[in-house]
């Protein structure tokens, strides 16, 4: 999917502009606490074509100086983006800033697009006529908190995408990202893997200039691995800044069937990586936990069990994840990776016929009988279906959606996922009124 970057001063308005593109939509499973807050990447839909945007804004912590954030926010959008908005705001005019920013964005051959915000009339739009002169030629006047303008603004930014932004995912292909913080142990694992594999390698560029993908073929089963060069060594912007590496990561995971979660087994667990589990559990895609380096644990018989007790607790929203613990070093267990992924994969796929459904649905209530609560109705459950794959997402049909309480939705959820043995995929229960 092509790839938008919103830049511009502290101020001007690029969240409420992100906010709008993105709105309410969500592609998530589940809330996960700070993940969702602090949203910095998000999905939009223009005249029926999805496309992402970044609101580079979000990614710099306020203490640096201004001059600092704007050239980081530049150089990440140069970097990640097909098309480039310049948010301006036309009540303060032309400043200093957005001079110095447009000279970063002019030295870079994107497209760049100039939102002249907070012009919230017609009155006003004359106000867009300094910036002509940052070079990026018609400025569009926008109003970012009522909307106004905002569709000549994108229809431009569409005209500017490149052809083949919009590249599928090949069905064939199991594609897998690999993410974790810095230091897991990523390049070596991937590293690992292909040369346990003695595979034939091909690098392909993907969509975002420095996207580099890794195709190969093990056991006749093609493999691809999203952005291996994210995991390489990227310099300042890179190591310094948190939230760019998310960002990268949520890159990657969205043209992924499979995500593998890498831990560093000799440090532990730290608060990062159960940010990044839960981007991964949002995402919707299958999920692997690979704790690596386990070469460099001190071990007795009961360490990988004390671990993945501490896995289960930590993360407790992808208790559907297997885990493997392998050491891209020495190799132990890294062979045991790909048919992992492989069955992830397939499980994530999986489609089951309506009537196998309704009879794992029904022996559940029969089991255990939708609950009442004092003066409610009972909940009633007509049928379910299943209505999409990747991830395996049902309907239940009943008398009224709002009786369906979150513990017998898990309690459903659950029942589904014995029968289909489901491992490393989430599902989706979802509630729709019938009578
Ligand atoms: P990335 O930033 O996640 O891609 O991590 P790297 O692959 O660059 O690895 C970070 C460091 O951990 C390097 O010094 C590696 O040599 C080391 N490392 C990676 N895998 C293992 C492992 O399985 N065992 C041990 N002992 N060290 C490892």
């Amino acid at each position: 999917k092509p790839v938008v970057a919103i830049v511009g001063r502290p101020n001007v308005g690029k969240s409420t502009i992100f906010n709008r593109f993105v709105g309410e939509r969500i592609a998530i499973v589940e809330d996960i606490p700070g993940v969702t807050r602090d949203r910095i990447y998000g999905e939009a839909e223009w005249l029926n074509h999805m496309f992402n945007v970044i609101d580079t804004g979000g990614i710099m912590i306020g203490d640096e100086p201004l001059s600092e954030q704007m050239r980081v926010q530049a150089e990440i959008a140069i970097e990640e983006a097909d098309v480039i908005i310049l948010i301006v705001n036309g009540r303060d005019g032309l400043t200093a800033a957005d001079e110095d920013v447009s000279k970063i964005l002019l030295r870079s051959n994107k497209p760049v697009i100039v939102g002249v915000n907070k012009v919230d009339n017609l009155e006003m739009e004359e106000q867009i006529y300094d910036f002509y002169s940052l070079g990026f030629g018609q400025p569009f006047p926008i109003s970012g908190s009522h909307g106004r303008g905002t569709g000549d603004l994108l229809d431009e930014v569409f005209n500017h995408f490149p052809s083949d932004a919009w590249d599928e995912i090949e069905p064939d292909t199991i594609h897998f990202a690999v993410v974790g913080r810095p230091n897991v142990g990523k390049s070596s694992l991937v590293n690992s893997i292909l040369g346990e594999e003695r595979v034939i390698v091909s690098e392909r560029a993907g969509t975002t200039r420095d996207a580099i993908d890794t195709s190969f073929v093990s056991d006749k089963q093609k493999y691809r691995i999203v952005d291996t060069a994210g995991m390489r060594k990227r310099g300042k912007i890179y190591e310094n800044t948190e939230k760019y590496s998310v960002l990268r990561a949520m890159r990657a995971l969205e043209r992924a069937n499979v995500v593998l979660v890498v831990l560093d087994g000799e440090e532990g667990i730290i608060e990062q990586d159960k940010k990044v589990a839960g981007y991964a559990h949002e995402s919707g895609r299958g999920v692997v936990i690979v704790v690596n380096k386990w070469d460099a644990v001190e071990k007795d018989d009961r360490t990988m069990n004390e671990f993945t007790e501490r896995i289960r607790e930590e993360f407790s929203f992808i208790a559907y994840a297997p885990i493997i613990f392998v050491s891209a070093k020495t190799k132990q267990r890294v062979q045991k990776v790909l048919p992992v992924v492989k069955l992830v994969s397939d499980n994530h796929q999986m489609r089951m016929p309506t009537h196998v459904i309704n009879d794992v649905i029904m022996d559940a209530v029969a089991m255990n009988p939708t609950p009442t609560a004092s003066g409610m109705k009972r909940l009633r459950i007509n049928y379910a279906t299943q209505v999409a794959v990747a991830p395996p997402t049902f309907v239940v049909f009943v008398n009224d959606p709002e009786l369906l309480h979150f513990s017998y939705r898990r309690y459903l959820e659950n029942k589904l996922r014995e029968a289909f043995s489901l491992e490393g995929s989430p599902l989706k229960v979802i509630a729709r009124r019938k009578n």
